[in-house]
């Protein structure tokens, strides 16, 4: 059976395209700054977003938690959305790694509002309390079923920020999708946010890596920090090469994706078992099932039809569309669907 995965748009395989750049790719240690490959691909991230720098990493875990070390001192607090992926899927890193506490927002969907932002500001003043140093936003929001920001709401949080001598820091690991999505400009993030991770192992179909980007002096210090976190890594542009190539091949195409989701989405609106559907935005589909529903025995009966997906929360069931689902696959799993 040719499985249908919607687990993750984590799981792509390389395409062949991809795999010859890798095999191609020009290569030295990365640790002595040698790879010309990495150096590419750091610089072009980083032109892309008119942002100074940017340097390579493992994962966006890894990016995450480096941009957060490096913007804070232990004791400190975060500021960041409750469904963010900094705070849920990061095995507690914000404390492991910084020792800073985390002030937890409600936004909509994962997005947090300016004023959420002002109204959680802790008076530096007043001894009692953690300084507030640091927003994390996430664009889009992976809890929030795949939400985008709106850019003038993220323009009002950076003001605030400024007037409150916050450092305001993206996670990206789908920003892309967002850009496709609201046909907004990687320009205009670069001049909002001090600091943005971007990832290539997910929607991009890359199979490794995550770019940190921000000012050189910052990436200058992430630079020691990633060394320190065991992420220096050497021969690495063998996989920085599998990014370019996603950076150039693979970003239009999560138009692709954003269609198919919603095409899913409107076959789950009318589908007895759903009791709501998170309105799709680009490559996620989260819905909630009926009361009388079981979420896991419903993700057992697509798995034997051939859909892999994850439940999400008690009573809910994500959908991830990628480039290695195909328009056929999506017919296939509309027809499973009205089946079920
Ligand atoms: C996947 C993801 C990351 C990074 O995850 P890694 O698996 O460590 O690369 C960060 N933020 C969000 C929102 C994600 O979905």
């Amino acid at each position: 059976m040719e499985w249908i995965d919607l687990r993750s748009d984590t799981v792509t395989q390389p395409t062949k395209g991809m795999k010859e750049v890798m095999w191609q790719a020009e290569l030295g240690d990365d640790v002595f700054g040698e790879d010309a490959t990495v150096n590419n691909l750091e610089e072009t991230a980083a032109k892309l977003f008119g942002m100074e720098a940017g340097l390579f990493c493992p994962s966006g875990t890894m990016t995450n938690q480096i941009a957060i070390k490096m913007h804070t001192q232990p004791g400190d607090e975060v500021i960041c959305d409750e469904l963010s992926h900094v705070y849920q899927y990061e095995g507690g890193g914000i404390a492991f790694n910084s020792g800073a506490s985390v002030r937890l927002l409600q936004g909509d969907r994962g997005r947090i509002k300016a004023t959420h932002v002002s109204d959680a500001i802790n008076n530096r003043d007043d001894v009692h309390k953690a300084i507030s140093s640091l927003v994390v936003l996430e664009n889009t929001s992976n809890r929030g079923g795949g939400s985008c920001y709106e850019l003038e709401d993220i323009a009002a949080i950076k003001d605030v920020c400024k007037a409150n001598n916050l450092i305001l820091h993206l996670d990206g690991a789908r920003l892309f999708n967002a850009l496709v999505a609201k046909q907004q400009s990687a320009m205009d993030y670069g001049q909002l946010f001090d600091s943005i991770s971007i990832c290539l192992s997910k929607g991009l179909g890359s199979p490794i890596g995550s770019v940190l980007l921000g000012t050189k002096e910052k990436i200058k210090k992430a630079r020691r920090l990633r060394k320190v976190f065991g992420g220096g890594m050497r021969q690495a542009g063998i996989i920085a090469a599998a990014g370019l190539y996603a950076l150039e091949h693979h970003v239009e195409r999560l138009a692709t994706d954003h269609e198919h989701a919603k095409l899913i989405e409107a076959t789950l609106l009318n589908n007895h078992n759903v009791e709501t559907v998170l309105p799709v935005e680009t490559n996620i589909v989260i819905f909630r099932v009926k009361e009388n529903i079981n979420a896991d025995e419903l993700v057992l009966k697509l798995k034997e039809k051939g859909i892999l997906c994850f439940t999400m929360g008690k009573q809910q069931i994500r959908f991830v569309l990628h480039l290695d689902v195909t328009e056929s696959m999506v017919q296939r799993t509309i027809e499973l669907l009205q089946k079920i």
